[in-house]
């Protein structure tokens, strides 16, 4: 009945789907997103306060169960509901965001709202445990990765609650949580390019690279030891560590 391809896992618990709901603070003047609405359990409670909602489902028939779920009600006229992949749309204005988040698309759809503009108020997303972990996750944490200092650079991130996995239907594979994601306004003056750039090499030192002298990575993997990353792992740098090694480079 459900795909699993598309990470449908529905949320069946009434309660956390509330819970979702009113962790992001609705304000009735509020253009709500849900990413991936499925048959619509937390798409109906969103529009009990949303001045409007906009949903972004990838499956058609899905889609339809929504559009039927919703006709011929008052809601009807408050709910737009985009078919298509929330990472390849043009996302239009919201001021929150609110997913159960697919699991293939969880790291892609971090990326598309750190470059989101004009910033929305807050984002409350379920995802898989680990990936919540890793969001939060701080140098020296095994879980320390490229996303963390991303995420934790242009958001306020906290961990809101635990959802174990047979509040699902069908259950996933694993656990999972919410979390609640506040950009950091203003955003910080970087050249996202240029920083995630400096994020990637960081933490790829481990690999091995080409042999190439005209390899530019190589070359950059030269300053960075010319001014002592050598010594310091990236697994143990912190945002503003970070800051400094993308000041030197510009
Ligand atoms: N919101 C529902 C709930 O909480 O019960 C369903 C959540 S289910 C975990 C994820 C939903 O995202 C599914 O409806 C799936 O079809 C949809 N989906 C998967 N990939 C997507 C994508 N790239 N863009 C938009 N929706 C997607």
């Amino acid at each position: 009945l459900f795909n699993k391809e598309l990470g449908q896992h529905i949320l069946k618990n009434p309660l956390i789907a509330q819970g979702i709901v009113d962790k992001a603070g609705l304000r009735t003047s509020d253009v709500a997103l849900e990413v991936g609405p499925g048959t619509g359990n937390l798409t109906m409670k969103l529009l009990e306060k949303a001045k409007k909602v906009v949903a972004v489902e990838m499956d058609p028939r899905l889609a339809a169960e929504l559009a039927k779920r919703v006709q011929g009600k008052p809601e009807q006229k408050r709910l737009e509901i985009i078919i298509g992949d929330v990472i390849k749309t043009e996302l239009p204005y919201f001021d929150i965001c609110i997913s159960n988040t697919p699991f293939q698309i969880s790291s892609p759809l971090i990326f598309k709202f750190l470059e989101h503009r004009p910033l929305f108020r807050c984002a409350v997303l379920m995802f898989q445990r680990e990936f919540a972990l890793r969001l939060i996750a701080k140098p020296g944490e095994s879980l320390y990765c490229r996303l963390s200092v991303n995420a934790q650079m242009f958001f306020k991130i906290d961990h809101i609650m635990k959802v174990g996995k047979n509040n699902f239907k069908p259950p996933p594979q694993v656990d999972a949580s919410v979390v609640r994601m506040e950009p950091r306004n203003p955003p910080p003056s970087v050249d996202f390019a240029e920083w995630d750039g400096l994020l990637r090499i960081a933490f790829n030192r481990k690999n091995k690279m080409v042999e190439d002298p005209l390899n530019i990575k190589q070359k950059v993997q030269n300053v960075l030891e010319s001014i002592a990353m050598a010594e310091t792992r990236a697994a143990k740098i912190d945002l503003d560590g970070f800051l400094k090694y993308a000041d030197l480079f510009s």
